[in-house]
């Protein structure tokens, strides 16, 4: 529930149930301070979403690097090898 007053008639109305609208005069209500809310949890929302995308890329690219490096090795092992 979501009380707001008319600027209009002055009384108070439910922003839900009247739907953006005055039930007393039909004129059109102020937005309720909560959606300005709603938008900064959204905005958190998908900042969390963009770390976490992030941070399967670091995983991903962490992993890549590992086979690379272990590939090297091999590489290196296997030309000292034939040195010999
Ligand atoms: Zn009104």
């Amino acid at each position: 529930m979501t009380v707001v007053k008319c600027f209009d008639c002055g009384s108070e109305q439910d922003f839900e149930v009247a739907v953006g609208y005055c039930e007393q005069c039909g004129r059109k209500l102020p937005v309720p301070h909560l959606r300005g809310k709603t938008t900064a949890r959204r905005a958190f929302l998908a900042d969390k979403k963009t770390s976490e995308v992030g941070t399967s890329n670091v995983a991903v690219t962490a992993g890549v690097f590992v086979a690379g490096v272990a590939a090297l090795i091999t590489v290196a092992v296997l030309v000292v090898r034939s040195q010999f």
